[in-house]
């Protein structure tokens, strides 16, 4: 695991055992992040026989490296899913992300997974008074679709989130905050308590079609299923035929030293989790042991860079300056899977060979969602009907070209959040 604030605080389960030997299965899931367990729980629960193989740990990728937010919605404007999508279609999946969260907390109560979760709201932040404008807009547009959220009132506004810095933002009721990892694991022992058999260390290697179904093949064993859901996301290049489908954009995490409460009291009274309108998106929250976690701000399509963390304290000491000299405990990254619509879908590499990727950095609550509807799908409700759109597997246009893409799209990026801000004011 990376050295994380969430696996350095996270208790550890019991490991899952290595995949030995052969054994059958109604369903393979590969990757052992939300996605994956959160199918292999909604499987298991209907009495659908279950396997997991995870390369490494479960919640060893995205799903243990995130900031934890859980916010609805997606990463485009209602208009614009409508504009890609139709009226029906993308009122569907607006509603089905819109009400995302609700799943999430529901899972934690139900399945009582401790995971530090606050339903205490999410809220968006403006950079700018144009940047203001745009979530006016969003939020009329999210209420017509029946979500609970609404602008903080202008008098209100320092006093929400703990900072002078922004010009404006809303609140969406049902957002909140987890600690990811630690949810990720809760899934996994409901769905394992479910009856789904998980396997750590414990890599897909190969995937064919024989007469008996798909056959998986890991390093010491392989599965043989009718089913596979290949929940890898962003980390999707073990397949041949996901390579390439998203883009993989590193992105990275933050956690300061515990503060005193007085202070961390002070940062976010109004919600559980913010993060803004800059194109470089930058979020911040504050964990339960009073830890300030700030993330976003900076990407590459590469390896670690301490670039990444370096503009992460510069973003806090921008947002609170009055915190001075923050001792930071933890920095630590990971990737995100963008999608050229910026929209999730179901890539189907083949009859029974699904692949969900593209959260497009939204990923804890459509992630769990969208591996519900992954298992609705196995026990027969029409792939063609889901809320999802589901598409063919299609390289993204000049992937090759992503590191130099994604550096240049950075630098333009940051140049337009400061000239914005700059011509705009706050
Ligand atoms: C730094 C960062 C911050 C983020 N912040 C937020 C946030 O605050 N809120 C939010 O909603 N979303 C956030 N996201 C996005 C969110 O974390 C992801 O969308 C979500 O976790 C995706 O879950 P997943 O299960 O689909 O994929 P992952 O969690 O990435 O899981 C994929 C798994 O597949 C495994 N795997 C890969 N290849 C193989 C193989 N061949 N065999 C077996 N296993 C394999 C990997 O080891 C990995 O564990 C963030 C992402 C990052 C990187």
């Amino acid at each position: 695991m990376p050295k994380s604030l969430w696996a350095a605080t996270t208790a550890r389960p019991e490991p899952y055992p290595l995949l030995r030997g052969r054994i059958d299965a109604d369903v393979c899931i590969v990757g052992g992040g939300i996605m994956g367990v959160s199918a292999a729980l909604a499987l298991a629960e209907k009495g659908v026989s279950v396997a997991v193989l995870e390369a490494a740990e479960i919640g060893w990728g995205a799903s243990g490296r995130n900031n934890g937010l859980v916010a609805p919605g997606l990463k485009r404007d209602p208009c614009e899913v409508r504009e890609l999508l139709g009226e029906e279609r993308g009122n569907r999946l607006l509603r089905y992300s819109g009400d995302a969260p609700n799943r999430v907390f529901e899972l934690i109560n139900e399945h009582r997974i401790d995971c530090d979760a606050n339903p205490g709201g999410w809220i968006q932040a403006a950079n700018s008074r144009r940047a203001l404008r745009r979530v006016e807009r969003r939020v009329s547009e999210w209420q017509a679709l029946g979500v609970d959220v609404g602008m903080i009132a202008p008098n209100d506004l320092d006093a929400n989130l703990g900072t002078g810095f922004y010009s404006g933002a809303c609140r969406y009721a049902n957002g909140g905050s987890i600690n990811p990892l630690a949810y990720t694991h809760g899934l996994a022992q409901a769905a394992a308590g479910a009856g789904a058999r998980l396997f750590e260390q414990s890599p897909a290697t190969r995937t064919e079609r024989q007469s008996q179904g798909w056959i998986i093949g890991s390093t010491y064993g392989v599965v043989v299923a009718p089913w596979v859901l290949y929940c890898t996301n962003a980390y999707n290049d073990s397949h041949p035929r996901l390579h390439g489908t998203v883009i993989p954009l590193r992105t990275a995490q933050v956690a300061s030293h515990r503060l005193p409460q007085g202070i961390a009291g002070k940062i976010l009274p109004g919600a559980a989790a913010a993060s803004d309108t800059q194109r470089l998106l930058t979020s911040f929250r504050v964990t339960a042991d009073n830890r300030l976690v700030m993330g976003g701000a900076s990407a590459t399509a590469g390896d670690e860079h301490p670039g990444l963390v370096r503009q992460l304290h510069r973003a806090a000491a921008d947002r609170f300056p009055e915190l001075g000299p923050v001792q930071w405990e933890y920095g630590w990254s990971g990737y995100l899977a963008l999608t050229p619509d910026h929209l999730p879908e179901i890539i189907k590499i083949d009859d029974g060979f699904l692949a969900p990727v593209g959260c497009n950095g939204r990923g804890i609550a459509m992630a769990t969602v969208m591996g519900q509807t992954l298992a609705e799908i196995v026990c027969g409700a029409d792939e063609n009907d889901c809320n999802v759109p589901v598409k063919s597997p299609k390289p993204v246009p000049g992937f090759g070209l992503r590191y130099i893409g994604i550096a240049a799209a950075v630098r333009l990026n940051r140049f337009l959040d400061s000239a914005e801000r700059r011509l705009w004011g706050r």
